[in-house]
């Protein structure tokens, strides 16, 4: 093999396989046995994204129907648990940021797939500027941008802000949660969109984005959906 060879591996796409570390990545940074043993959420709420059981023939969980969510429709194609929750940690707690190319691009196929309208822009949660410091990073801007170079969706990142430092969600119990977000988010300029999505790793409660969605709607907004990579399994 020549030198020129040797030092361009991506263009070879010779990178062992991310997850089982041995068949050939391609271009995802997963071999292609590794994305089908994914987590995929197959029957899910078409509200909150909740995985239901093959045999629920609602398209809306439970709770969706006793108390509809504010967003219009989640889109999230995995479910958390192994081995998406140690890339997604890896993206947000340990600076593993080629996670966000690989879990970015997934998402990209899901939408590319499923959606039948795109939105006018795409807006990843943002991080409170502590927050921000902190990390030095924001995971849900990284998933954002290989999602708008996909899909040529427009990413806007300077229309909210959040303006609380909330604590963590998962130091809450679930009836804390919504009132940790209430007034988390400030929109500083008026949104002049119709459709927007909200861009998160995980939806756990969905009081997050459901408080961001809140926002946009009191401004105007007609429609905003989620898309996130997965989906916790429970309600915690
Ligand atoms: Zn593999
Ligand atoms: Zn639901």
């Amino acid at each position: 093999m020549n030198k020129w060879l040797n030092n361009n591996p991506t263009r070879l796409n010779i990178f062992p396989c991310l997850l089982c570390g041995t068949a050939n990545a391609g271009r995802l940074g997963i071999c292609h046995a590794c994305e089908q043993d994914l987590p995929h959420n197959l029957s899910a709420c078409r509200r909150c994204a909740l995985p239901l059981p093959d045999t629920h023939h609602a398209q809306l969980c439970g709770q969706c129907l006793a108390t509809p969510p504010i967003c219009y429709q989640a889109h999230v194609p995995y479910i958390y648990t192994t081995p998406l929750d140690a890339l997604i940690t890896g993206l947000k707690f340990r600076q593993q940021l080629h996670c966000a190319h690989l879990l970015g691009s997934l998402l990209a196929q899901h939408l590319q797939k499923n959606l039948r309208q795109y939105p006018e822009c795409i807006v990843p949660v943002p991080l409170h500027p502590s927050r921000l410091r902190e990390r030095g990073y924001n995971q849900a801007l990284e998933l954002a941008r290989p999602l708008s170079r996909s899909l040529g969706i427009q990413l806007e990142t300077n229309l909210v802000q959040r303006v609380r430092q909330t604590r963590p969600q998962t130091e809450l119990k679930l009836a804390s949660r919504a009132s940790n977000l209430r007034q988390a988010f400030q929109l500083k300029q008026p949104p002049n969109y119709r459709h927007i999505a909200i861009v998160d790793d995980v939806i756990t409660s969905g009081h997050t984005v459901n408080a961001l969605a809140q926002a946009f709607y009191q401004q105007g907004v007609e429609k905003v959906e989620v898309w996130a990579i997965a989906r916790a399994i429970c309600r915690n």
